[in-house]
């Protein structure tokens, strides 16, 4: 989104308001106008406002900041046939999502502002707002640096090589001096590849049972912890990708402790699937004891790993130790893992399921839903930097960028129905409770979802 039309009064009535930055959890309405947010009070009369404002009434719903994803696939240019700007972001906007960062992974990789400057032109008439992550390396090789300020000054909000790690040491440790100066984070893929040759799944029994190599923990939390010591020798901002181990959140906490400018971020399947999903059960214990069926959907870096490794990542959700939920939407065409376990494509399309995961340890009071929240809002808001609070809260004056949701609402997920091209999920087929009602970006409905207004359709 580029240029943001003025839009006329909206009031959003009856809802329960959650917006972490200001502290604010209690049902309210709330005003927009002008593409802006104008006040969040406990009742707006629509007759105290002028220019005839459509009301769209909230009762049963949450109200929120839109949802900021600091980890997209959107696979152009290079690979539209899995996902494009278009479709991505078509999904963010179902997903609740009003500001999604791309990663560089295209072909051409995001290495230089040319290939900035088009991702950027293909997103200014998406219906959600676009950021661009640069590369760490030029070309993705993890062999020189790429022109990090050229990338900088083209507009990227932050660098990664994600989808492989960078191996060389001496130049992530340069690539951090580098973002230090350009204020920008170092978004880290760890993994250590020599501990996990030709690995498809955690390291453990189940990996055993289905006879496929596995990827240790320690291969993630060996990159961490080098990460974590460059960080500190760099006083460069660190921040560590979808983080999947105990041991990694541990690491992190620690870090913190000691002040180190580390950031971290959870995805949402992390914190509900096990790698026993593998065995084509859906995670039922059950079926999981018959034969197994290799559900490729699962495969994913870094991989679904234990009960204990899901109980760590919530408790450091919830303490603040991870920052943030990013995706790691990562969409991938049929082909790619209609194949056998090996040569299936790693990766799950997780923009429209998003909500719906992680409302499930909400539900069952591992993370409150406010803390929740935040870890969607000020959280990924906190480590793109200041220039993105005012997307992250309903303070007066703010971007219109808001998500409605029913968080008991329960549906079946149906990839038929996705926006995205990327039907690659395991939660097919399975009930989620929680689902976006409508998402808002700069006061204009971008997505809305009818049946989900309780009281008079909604509008
Ligand atoms: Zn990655």
């Amino acid at each position: 989104m580029t240029t943001l039309p003025l839009t006329p009064p909206l009031l959003i009535t009856g809802g329960r308001v959650i917006d972490p930055a200001n502290g604010i959890d209690g049902v309210s309405d709330l005003l927009l106008a002008d593409g802006v947010v104008k006040g969040v009070r406990r009742s707006i009369p629509a007759d105290s406002i002028d220019g005839n404002p459509r009301v769209i009434r909230a009762d049963g719903l949450v109200a929120a900041p839109g949802f900021i994803d600091i980890h997209t696939h959107l696979r152009e240019p290079g690979f539209e046939y899995k996902e494009t700007i278009a479709t991505g972001a078509a999904a963010a906007a179902r997903g609740g999502f009003t500001t999604i960062c791309a990663m560089p992974n295209t072909e051409p990789p995001i290495d230089n502002a040319a290939v900035v400057d088009y991702v950027m032109n293909r997103a200014a008439t998406a219906p959600v707002r676009v950021q661009v992550i640069g590369c760490v390396t030029r070309n993705r090789a993890g062999r020189e640096l790429a022109d990090l300020e050229e990338l900088s000054a083209a507009g990227v909000v932050a660098f990664s090589d994600d989808g492989d790690p960078v191996r060389d040491s001496a130049l992530m440790r340069l690539a951090l001096t580098y973002g230090r100066d350009l204020g920008a984070p170092i978004s880290s893929h760890c993994q250590d590849d020599s501990l996990c040759p030709g690995g498809l799944m955690a390291e453990g029994w189940v990996s055993s049972r289905l006879g496929l190599p596995g990827i240790p923990a320690a291969a993630e939390e060996a990159m961490a912890a080098r990460d974590l010591a460059l960080a500190e020798l760099t006083g460069g901002r660190l921040h560590l990708a979808h983080l999947s181990s105990a041991g990694s959140v541990a690491m992190v906490r620690q870090a913190k402790d000691r002040g180190l400018p580390v950031t971290a971020e959870v995805c949402p399947h992390h914190l509900l699937l096990t790698d026993a999903w593998a065995l084509g059960g859906k995670g039922n214990p059950a079926v999981a004891a018959g034969p197994a069926s290799y559900d490729t959907d699962t495969k994913v870096y870094p991989p679904l790993r234990s009960a204990a490794d899901v109980a760590a990542c919530l408790a450091g959700l919830a303490d603040g130790t991870i920052d943030c939920v990013a995706t790691d939407h990562a969409p991938h065409e049929p082909a790619s893992k209609e194949c056998t376990y090996h040569d299936a494509a790693f990766g799950i399309s997780v923009l429209e399921t998003a909500l719906g995961t992680l409302m499930t340890p909400v539900h069952r009071g591992a993370v409150s839903l406010p803390a929740m929240i935040d870890r969607l809002t000020v959280g990924p808001a906190r480590v793109l930097g200041a220039a993105f609070t005012r997307y992250a809260s309903l303070s007066p004056g703010t971007p219109a960028d808001l998500v409605l949701f029913d968080p008991g609402a329960a549906w079946t997920v149906d990839v038929n129905q996705f926006a995205s091209l990327g039907r690659n999920t395991p939660l097919h087929g399975v009930e989620l409770r929680g689902r976006v009602a409508a998402t808002l970006v700069g006061g204009n409905v971008v997505f809305e979802e009818p049946a989900l207004f309780r009281s008079g359709g909604g509008r």
